[in-house]
């Protein structure tokens, strides 16, 4: 009677490659007949039946655990599964041994965060109350003073997997904490600063964040925010540290999504007046910027009710009112670029000079310089200027690639005042959060993509490196030899993308090479690296390089890499732009001209502006430096489906990113020495009936011994170490007390 289940039984089915939580509907001689847990109903004929197909599923797996490293069955099935029945439960939150994952619940679970919830978690130890984002926002706290390091939490996951949201809950967590600090009271500038870091949020989502196909609240850009804390628990002082903002979307978004969420914000919140001073109409259908994507609007949005929490925010922020009304006339200009309209009349003419004022008004130029050089580009070739007229198509990309630098200078300018705001004494330690784009692999990748995916390979390097050796560390304290374990190290795929020769240099170096295209650089990849096992070379398409990263394979097109690498503005725009009556505008672009390194910028010469990428390896090679000096928290999220919904959980999605964010490879981890921990006052009584009271020993190491010796006399699937033991090999159907 070994295949026969009774009804109801709790039972794995092993299928396509898969095995699927299910429970047995009826079970005769000839027939069995499973429910999967996922919705499916399976018949199974008896002559298919082995052991191997459907086997019982061990009580751990089907009551759920808070804490997976303690499921009996350590394979992806049951991990995901666990997940499951804990989001029906509304148990979003699951510890993965020290990583915390969060399944996004899409709707309001209620009293999860509020007040209570935060001070109960403030007053307890990790593990004593269930898995939450609270929890380890207090343990990061507590680590302070318990580790006497800096901390930082590093939060990952797919686009709408909920970062942002746990980002917003660590601050909120930490404020709370900084305000009830025993020790002196928090000063006025604390209590200033802690204000402003919680109310940065609604700044940089109004002006970083929009509507895209996978999160009605994307964030555009990645950020690191540090929280400086006194030695007496106090927040004094942060700083965010931005990575590189989406400035494409600006002028062009797919069909379906948003622009930036500010443009319209100011245009459902802005009064009569004020739309006045902007030149501004209400209606976003106006403008091509808005309305090319065939979506203004979303019933979950509500803009006017943005601006006014925007304007709140920059007024906590101190912004003044002459600064809110650079900004505002900023992005009107930006909006009325985008109605700058050319036809072709030897060269790309303005048929729009109306708009052409407008813009021209509102960033302080010329109205004539400004089409001039939205129409030709102008050259000094020995001493002397060249004028050439540009094509439509020629010009429309200059008049878009202004738009993209006056939105991405103002991004820039306005994370700088909030840490202007922000900044404060950093004499102790501090907790630093990165919410940052997660790995990307979409039907067409580019040079986002590349730079996204570059990152995730570092800090899965980082993840690695910390799990290994807390691993490692473990096994050291019990005193326990083990073969070292065979985890998905990923250096040499970093090192093919940025060591020396390797891919990012080869990037930049055709990058500064004046006849460089997209064509020769992908001529150069392909015969560098073809021979590297990381490195993919299509054997079909021609515009198409690859890289097999942790999570995947992902095929990147090469077109369009060098202009977005070297990411040039023409001079001569430049030096107009410069020329703004309006210091607000001159300023932004003055520190484009600084940051080339040559404040003495002459027309025609070339800028020695580091590429976009090259900026991107410093500042990840710094982030990955803090990161470092840091004892690190871990916080999956993951997205339960891909429709934005509530109560809904597809298996397919889920497993996809069980698989790309590594917690399917800590497992592993886990599984090739010992998974399975046991203090032996646990072993011993959970297991002891095994022994039918035949031990000899009052020793707890010994008795321990004594069990397993029953089931393994080889000594090959398990050990002792000083306080725990180890076991390999999880029987299918392990005895249980
Ligand atoms: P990400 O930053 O990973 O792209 P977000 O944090 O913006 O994703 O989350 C996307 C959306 O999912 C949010 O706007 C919110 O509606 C919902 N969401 C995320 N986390 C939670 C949560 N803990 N509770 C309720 N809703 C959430
Ligand atoms: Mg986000």
């Amino acid at each position: 009677m070994d295949s026969f289940f009774v009804e109801g039984a709790r039972v794995w089915l092993r299928h396509k490659e898969q095995l699927l939580p299910s429970t047995v509907s009826s079970c005769d001689d000839l027939c069995l007949v499973l429910g999967t847990e996922y919705g499916k109903v399976v018949h199974l004929q008896r002559e298919d039946l082995s052991r191997e197909t459907v086997f019982l599923m061990h009580p751990s797996s089907i009551h759920g655990v808070e804490d997976m490293s303690t499921l009996a069955e350590l394979h992806e099935a049951a991990i995901m599964y666990n997940l499951f029945t804990r989001y029906q439960k509304n148990n979003i939150y699951t510890n993965i041994g020290s990583i915390l994952a969060a399944v996004n619940p899409y709707k309001q679970i209620a009293g999860l965060y509020d007040s209570t919830a935060v001070d109960l978690y403030s007053k307890h130890q990790m593990g004593e109350l269930p898995p939450h984002i609270f929890a380890v926002a207090n343990e990061c706290y507590r680590c302070l003073w318990k580790r006497h390091d800096s901390q930082c939490v590093l939060i990952s996951g797919e686009s709408g997997a909920g970062k942002t949201e746990s980002t917003k809950l660590l601050l909120k967590f930490l404020s709370v904490m900084s305000q009830n600090s025993a020790g002196t009271p928090p000063s006025e500038r604390t209590t200033r600063v802690e204000q402003a870091i919680v109310q940065s949020s609604p700044i940089m989502e109004a002006f970083g964040n929009a509507k895209t196909v996978y999160n009605n609240n994307s964030s555009r850009f990645g950020k690191f925010i540090q929280l400086h804390f006194s030695q007496s628990g106090h927040i004094q002082g942060g700083c965010i540290i931005d990575y590189l903002l989406e400035k494409n979307r600006v002028v062009r978004q797919n069909p379906g999504e948003r622009n930036y969420h500010i443009f319209y914000a100011l245009l459902a919140g802005a009064d009569r007046d004020h739309r006045d001073m902007y030149l501004l109409s209400e209606d976003p259908e106006l403008y091509y910027y808005l309305s090319q994507s065939g979506c203004v609007h979303d019933s979950s949005l509500d803009d006017k009710q943005l601006f006014n929490s925007v304007m709140e925010a920059l007024k906590v922020m101190e912004f003044t009112e002459e600064e809110i009304r650079d900004v505002f006339k900023l992005l009107s200009a930006v909006l009325q670029m985008g109605n700058i309209e050319f036809m072709t009349a030897g060269g790309a003419q303005i048929t729009s000079k109306g708009v052409v004022s407008n813009v021209s008004e509102l960033l302080g130029l010329d109205s004539f310089q400004l089409s001039e050089v939205l129409t030709q580009r102008s050259m000094i070739l020995r001493g002397e200027e060249i004028c050439s007229p540009l094509t439509v198509e020629q010009a429309v990309d200059s008049r878009d690639s202004v738009a993209m630098a006056l939105y991405s200078q103002c991004f820039s300018w306005i994370i700088m005042r909030i840490n202007q705001k922000i900044k404060g004494r950093d004499n102790f330690k501090s907790i630093g959060i990165l919410d940052i784009f997660g790995f990307e692999n979409f039907e067409v990748n580019r040079f986002e993509q590349f730079n996204i995916n570059y990152a995730n390979e570092k800090l899965q390097e980082y993840f690695n490196k910390h799990i290994f050796s807390l691993e490692q560390l473990e096994y050291n304290r019990e005193g326990i030899q083990w073969e070292a374990i065979d985890w998905m190290d990923n250096a040499e795929c970093l090192d093919l993308i940025e060591k020396k020769l390797g891919m990012l240099a080869l990037i930049n170096e055709e990058s500064r090479f004046p006849k460089g295209t997209d064509y020769t650089l992908l001529e150069k990849l392909h015969s560098r690296h073809a021979a590297n096992p990381y490195y993919v070379k299509p054997r079909v398409t021609d515009h198409q390089f690859g890289i097999k990263h942790y999570a995947g394979e992902v095929l990147y097109d090469v077109r369009g890499i060098l202009e977005k690498n070297r990411d040039t503005f023409r001079d001569d725009i430049l030096f107009i732009l410069k020329d703004s009556r309006l210091d607000f505008i001159y300023d932004l672009f003055e520190r484009v001209g600084s940051r080339s390194g040559d404040e003495t910028l002459k027309m025609g010469t070339a800028r020695r502006k580091p590429t976009v990428s090259s900026q991107f390896r410093d500042s990840l090679h710094s982030l990955m430096a803090t990161l470092s000096a840091s004892n690190p928290f871990f916080v999956r999220c993951i997205k339960p489906n891909m429709d934005k919904k509530a109560n809904q959980f597809d298996p397919d999605i889920v497993l996809n990113q069980l698989k790309y964010s590594g917690m399917l490879e800590t497992v592993k981890i886990r599984k090739a020495g010992f998974p399975v921990r046991r203090t032996f006052k646990d072993f011993y009584s959970r297991y002891k009936m095994l022994l039918k009271n035949k031990t000899r020993s009052d020793d707890e190491k010994q008795r321990c011994s004594e069990i397993f010796l029953l089931l393994d006399n080889d000594k090959k699937e398990w050990k002792l170490g000083k306080t725990k033991s180890g076991v390999t090999v999880i029987p299918k159907q392990p005895p249980v007390a």
